[in-house]
């Protein structure tokens, strides 16, 4: 099996071989050596010396849970969440039923989102997220919104407050539940370290108190656990800040605020959410009082360290940017999927219009740019999988950024190609490439901006603070 690849590879083959025919020429007898009986032997004895253990395999292929478990989110996306689509995006209002039907079979949950998170591939979230969105962006957003304050209660919070807090994210399949991380202010978006959100604590109770206004949060106001992002320490910017779990139920002060009319992903509640005077126990920040006053106190010390601390720092946002990246592929690839039977059955002039080069071509190239954004997110996922072992993904080109940045680009000009191939009938509500095309545009927004993912890139590859 690794013969062929050998020998087709001139890279490979070019120089052992010149450097044997000259030993070989010093000693031979026969003035015509026969070459093909030299290539043969040195691609056998590589490849024997490179079947050994060491020599990893390199697969895009899924194995069979894999394959199992993607088949499965996308007959759902197919049977239950693309029939419902329009309707939710019509009515700009969480899908309820939806979230529950996804709980009763076990797609949406506490138990569903571990599944999925385990994998040394890492590739299983990327592939089932893909299928969901397949189906439509805004349920999907409503499906898997909650992943951001249960990721954050998982990478900040101590073992205890996975128990306490997980399971009510999400809640059971007879009363579920979703929950809301809120970071972003009015004033905060791409600059996490102008959060003016204040977390005070106060000895006396033993409490923390929060106040503030926190925007967009997608779920916010409508989840029972909110995670919000609050300074501690303003004078310490991003170091001084730290994640609490506020249980809307359990709490006062905390209140939705406007709920936005959005441009896309209309079936996923985004709103602002004000904090005045809530208080909440000690323990309920991530990571505990004690670590957070530690994290302080070290981070008020003169910072010889602050290059490492940076680079942890990009790691935790790095290693979910994929994951928004297979998001973005699975609406891009529902678009081309539409536009391209649409092409064949369209005809124009006496002939379907995907006979046309300028059509055709479109269609090329929205094939090749999907599978090149989905080579990067699987790259990506793969990387983060270093977090199974118990190690930090070494992203040293933003490879994380570099996926979500593809994706959500490929995935706005794709949907936008599919408008074109339409015609008219793109333009309109009849048809769904134009809701396509409505959601695509947040994949260039949030999660990170597109120049906000270049300049992570660029500080990455040249070592510079680019800014
Ligand atoms: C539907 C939706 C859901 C969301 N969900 C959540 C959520 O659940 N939780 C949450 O916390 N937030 C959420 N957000 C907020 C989202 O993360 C922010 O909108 C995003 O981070 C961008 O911030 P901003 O809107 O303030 O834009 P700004 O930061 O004001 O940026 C405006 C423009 O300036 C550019 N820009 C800014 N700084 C630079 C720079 N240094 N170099 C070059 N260009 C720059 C940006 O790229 C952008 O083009 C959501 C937003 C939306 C629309």
């Amino acid at each position: 099996m690794l013969i062929v690849p050998l020998l087709c590879d001139p890279l490979l083959c070019a120089r052992p071989l010149a450097a044997r025919r000259t030993e070989d020429s010093m000693t031979m007898t026969d003035p015509k050596p026969s070459v093909s009986a030299d290539v043969m032997s040195l691609a056998g004895e590589l490849g024997a010396e490179r079947s050994r253990p060491g020599w990893s395999s390199f697969s895009l292929g899924i194995n069979d849970e894999q394959r199992e478990l993607r088949d499965w989110a996308h007959t759902f996306a197919a049977d239950v969440i693309r029939p419902a689509a329009s309707e939710w995006d019509e009515r700009e209002e969480t899908p309820w039923p939806v979230i529950q039907e996804a709980a009763k079979i076990g797609l949406y949950g506490l138990e569903a989102s571990i599944n999925l998170f385990i994998d040394p591939s890492g590739l299983l979230m990327p592939l089932v997220q893909e299928e969901l969105f397949w189906g439509d962006a805004g349920i999907g957003m409503s499906l898997v919104g909650t992943g951001l304050a249960s990721s954050a209660i998982f990478s900040n919070g101590t073992p205890e407050q996975w128990s306490q807090w997980l399971p009510r994210c999400y809640g059971t399949a007879d009363d579920v539940q979703v929950a809301a991380f809120c970071s972003s202010e009015p004033g905060a978006g791409s600059d996490v370290s102008a959060i003016r959100t204040r977390a005070t604590y106060d000895e006396k109770t033993d409490e923390w108190v929060l106040n503030g206004q926190k925007a967009w949060a997608t779920n916010g106001g409508i989840a029972d656990i909110h995670v919000v992002v609050a300074t501690v320490d303003p004078s310490l910017g991003t170091k001084g800040q730290a994640a609490f779990v506020v249980p809307k139920s359990e709490v006062r002060g905390l209140e939705q605020g406007t709920k936005l009319k959005k441009h896309g992903l209309r079936a996923s509640h985004t709103a602002d959410v004000f904090l005045d005077n809530v208080r909440i126990p000690a323990e309920n920040v991530l990571g505990g009082k004690e670590k957070l006053d530690a994290r302080l106190a070290k981070a008020r010390e003169p910072q010889d360290s602050a290059g490492r601390a940076r680079n942890a720092s990009m790691a935790t946002f790095e290693m979910t940017r994929h994951i928004v990246g297979a998001q973005a592929i699975g609406i891009a690839r529902a678009a081309y999927e539409f536009a391209l039977d649409y092409a064949k059955g369209r005809e124009q002039f006496g002939r379907p219009i995907i006979d046309n080069q300028g059509i055709a071509f479109k269609l090329a190239d929205m094939a090749m740019e999907i599978d090149a954004a989905r080579l990067l997110v699987w790259r990506a996922a793969n990387m983060s999988s270093a977090l199974m072992r118990g190690e930090t993904p070494d992203y040293r080109h933003g490879e994380g950024s570099m996926a979500k940045l593809k994706a959500g680009e490929v995935a706005v000009k794709v949907t936008e190609e599919a408008i074109q191939i339409l015609g008219g009938n793109g333009y309109t509500r009849e048809y769904p490439v134009e809701r396509m095309h409505r959601d695509a545009k947040i994949y260039t927004i949030f999660e990170g901006t597109s120049e906000i993912q270049r300049l992570v890139i660029s500080r990455a590859i040249s070592g510079m603070r680019i800014r």
